[in-house]
């Protein structure tokens, strides 16, 4: 197709985009056209930003803007209990349940299994930060596909001879879910997780 030169670079640049086929990247390069020249700036500039200013806690490699991410700096939480998890996504999640004000996260990268090293994983740094005796419990929630509890029990067998306790996210039936419906992994999932009421 023939384009005006500028706008075809800018849709071969959206349509690089994960998840963004070479319809949408044109739709929204027309859209681009459209807008108002400061909220065009207001964009490229914040997709700048993130590049420039966005990068990982220094303790717990989250997402952060400064040295440390806001987890890390807050009061409030028990640096007793620390939960692991495998991206800056999932500490969003977690978040979200609101349950883990006493936690402390500590993103890990992606698992074990897609050919990924210890080194990459920052076991090297969780190991280093139980080291210093203040981690009393570690929680571990990676994913729980294969890939996930492969590395939560990798993580385990390290953290074990160290005496600190270690834990890993129940898996089982979704709030709400039916019996039924449930696939038998995670209904024979949900029985070996079984507590006392
Ligand atoms: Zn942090």
């Amino acid at each position: 197709m023939r384009m005006v030169k500028p706008l075809a670079r800018l849709h071969e640049q959206l349509r690089r985009l994960p998840g963004i086929g070479s319809k949408s990247a044109l739709r929204l390069a027309y859209h681009v056209l459209d807008m108002k020249r400061e909220d065009v700036e207001e964009l490229a500039r914040a997709l700048l930003d993130v590049k420039d200013h966005v990068h990982l806690c220094r303790q717990c490699f989250d997402l952060c803007e400064g040295e440390l991410c806001e987890i890390c700096q807050d009061e409030k939480r028990d640096r007793s209990l620390v939960c692991v998890v495998e991206q800056p996504q999932d500490v969003a999640a977690m978040e979200r349940t609101g349950a883990t004000r006493v936690c402390i996260m500590c993103s890990m990268g992606s698992s074990l299994l897609d050919g990924v090293g210890p080194d990459q994983l920052k076991i090297r740094e969780l190991l280093l930060r139980l080291q210093k005796g203040t981690v009393k419990e570690v929680i571990i929630a990676t994913n729980s596909d294969v890939e996930g509890e492969a590395t939560a029990n990798y993580l385990a067998g390290l953290i074990r001879p160290t005496g600190i306790k270690v834990s890993r996210i129940a898996h089982g039936l979704p709030v709400g879910g039916d019996l039924e419906y449930a696939d038998e992994l995670t209904l024979y999932k949900a029985l070996e997780n079984r507590r006392e009421i």
